[in-house]
């Protein structure tokens, strides 16, 4: 059977790592709110930050939270609109698994697809030759051209699956 690679396994409130790439996502952040005119703020200066460490399938309202602990004078408002900046600005991706919640991931040049775990909800990133290779011949078999797909997995995860039932 396929064997899916898993490259990150991360839930919603992953830990705080200290991380150069953050900075390096700040840097970028800033030349391209330059590019449009715009200016960095200290609270969009945090909003990112704390968002560029935790990396991964956040929704705005964990976020929120997370910022909060950094800057507790951040409205839900403006993480928001800083959300929709990075967006903007493709440093963010806006995805929407099953559950409607909007979550928001670093856009990597690496594509992959996601397993979402609908007992404990949990996210993990998967990429399989496979699977991509496969998409490639159907599209050539309905004679069309992809510009893009999501490939989302839903079930119980390893700990949810080992888990008896209460
Ligand atoms: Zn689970
Ligand atoms: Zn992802």
């Amino acid at each position: 059977m396929t064997r899916l690679e898993v490259s990150a396994e991360a839930g919603p409130t992953m830990s705080n790592q200290p991380d150069l790439s953050s900075e390096k996502a700040i840097a970028s952040f800033h030349e391209r709110l330059k590019e449009r005119g715009l200016k960095s703020t200290a609270q969009r200066d945090d909003i990112a930050r704390v968002f560029f460490q935790l990396g991964r399938h956040i929704s705005a309202e964990e976020l929120y939270a997370e910022v909060k602990k950094v800057n507790p004078h951040v409205g839900y408002a403006t993480i928001y609109r800083t959300l929709k900046l990075l967006k903007e600005c493709e440093l963010v991706y806006e995805r929407h698994f099953d559950d409607a919640q909007a979550r928001y991931e670093i856009v990597t040049k690496r594509h992959h697809d996601h397993f979402i775990c609908e007992r404990c909800g949990k996210i993990i990133e998967f990429e399989n030759e496979r699977i991509e290779h496969l998409q490639e011949i159907v599209a050539q078999e309905l004679g069309v051209a992809l510009t893009r797909h999501k490939m989302e997995l839903y079930g119980l995860c390893s700990d949810c699956r080992d888990r008896r039932p209460s």
